[in-house]
């Protein structure tokens, strides 16, 4: 097979590493890549949000299939594009990306699929606001209803705060919010593969959004993240693939906008039951990156199963019962304003620790030396026995990697390692 994947983080890093690991691979072309992908791939200039662009290189490469790691070329309507020139995608249309791009559009589906998830109402006016948060009561949670690069969500016991985020996007054209109550409890990451009809959750994962360890200071691109869940109740998989993922598959079928790719559940664990929190429509950075360090089924496959609507036709999928923790080498200055440009050292010193292998994502090769390029710089990825020997796996190698000023959370997957991460009362499966 001759694949194509579009995108630069280390989502697709880790994306690549699979990929070109599985044996039915031949060739693996990125666009535009990074420095680590060029490592396993070929890698092209170019924009992947340029819809003629991408199908011109895939029908030129006569590519077999396309692989889409981040949300842009999804709404810019990719998927659209290479299916209407015959070529497989793995990833949904940007009618059915919209369950990432509006979350209004995303809560009606819900509704209308009876999927659990925090009640709401959608509000264009301050006025429509004022009510809901009174209906609502603190904690206040006010979200922009479009894509805000993870800055249209502010949770906070300040009801003026919470009006202000809402003027500031209502303020917009066709400026919408949605105002929903508050959900308590650890969150969880659910990647769930669909091909339009069938689904095939992967492993669950937790990831870490906030800057500082603790969980403090101001939400990120994701710090940090860790599977297996030890603490997740048994049957939470089959439960939220029964409850969420394919009620949420046939309502779009139905609706004539099937969702093939990635359907990421965001859930909250409450004391009344997984409640879903968002929805995705492709694979989560950083969480991907630890999920397939445990995938052992060769992932091409899968993922042109999903694209070719074969879901159904396949083995079950097999997983590492190891451990495996990211920790996320950021920029000094992230997020806030990255300072890129340093160059960065240690990185086989680094990838030397057994279990590790070190992802890109913000870096670009100059000359000899590879430097810093944006505000998330390395994913350091670790599999070990149990979380204890994965976590000091990852930062005995994240102590190797210098970039002057860089960052990294210390505490990715210590509750859970500790046993101190709870649902708030226990909830069983039904
Ligand atoms: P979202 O973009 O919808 O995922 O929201 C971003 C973050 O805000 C989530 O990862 C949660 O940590 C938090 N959040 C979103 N919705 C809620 C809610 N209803 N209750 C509590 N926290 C929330």
């Amino acid at each position: 097979m001759k694949l194509l994947l579009l995108g630069s983080g280390a989502r697709e890093h880790a994306l690549a590493r699979s990929l070109s690991a599985d044996p039915a691979v031949d060739t693996l072309l990125a666009l535009p890549g990074n420095p680590g992908i060029a490592e396993v791939a070929q890698c092209r200039p170019g924009d992947p949000t340029d819809v003629t662009a991408v199908v011109a290189l895939a029908r030129d490469e006569h590519v077999d299939l396309v692989v889409v790691g981040p949300e842009a070329p999804l709404v810019a309507g990719v998927a659209d594009a290479l299916l209407q020139a015959g070529i497989p995608c793995f990833g949904p249309t940007a009618a059915a990306a919209r369950l990432e791009g509006s979350k209004a559009f995303a809560k009606e589906v819900m509704a209308a699929a009876g999927v659990p998830t925090a009640a709401s109402r959608t509000c264009s006016t301050a006025t429509e606001v004022e009510a809901a948060l009174t209906a609502t009561g603190a904690p206040y949670v006010v979200k922009e209803d479009g894509l805000a690069a993870g800055k249209g969500v502010v949770v906070t016991e300040d009801r003026e705060a919470a009006l202000q985020h809402a003027a500031a996007c209502l303020a917009k054209e066709g400026g919408r919010v949605v105002v929903e109550d508050y959900l308590d409890g650890p969150e969880v990451s659910l990647f769930c593969l669909a091909d339009g009809s069938t689904v095939v959750p992967l492993e669950p994962a937790q990831d870490f959004k906030r800057v500082g360890d603790g969980d403090v200071g101001p939400n990120t691109g994701g710090m940090g993240a860790y599977t297996p869940l030890p603490w997740v109740p048994a049957g939470l998989v089959d439960e939220v693939v029964r409850t969420v993922a394919l009620p949420t598959v046939q309502e779009m079928a139905r609706r004539g906008t099937p969702f093939t790719g990635v359907l990421y559940v965001g859930l909250a664990m409450t004391s009344a039951g997984p409640r879903v929190v968002e929805f995705n429509a492709r694979f989560g950075d950083p969480e991907t990156q630890s999920v397939l360090a445990r995938l052992e089924t060769p992932l091409a496959g899968v993922l042109m199963a999903a694209a070719q609507g074969r879901l159904a036709e396949l083995p079950p999928l097999s997983w590492s019962p190891r451990s495996s923790v990211t920790v996320v080498v950021a920029a000094d200055g992230y997020p806030a304003a990255p300072v890129t440009g340093g160059v960065i050292t240690g990185l086989d010193d680094a990838s030397a620790v057994e279990g590790v292998h070190i992802l890109h994502a913000g870096t670009r090769q100059e000359g000899d030396a590879v430097v810093s390029a944006g505000g998330r710089v390395l994913s350091v990825v670790s599999l070990g026995d149990d979380l204890a020997d994965a976590r000091a796996r990852a930062y005995a190698a994240a102590g190797r990697i210098g970039l002057p000023g860089s960052h990294h959370r210390t505490d990715i997957a210590l509750a859970a390692q500790e046993g101190r991460v709870h649902v708030p009362t226990a909830h069983t499966p039904e």
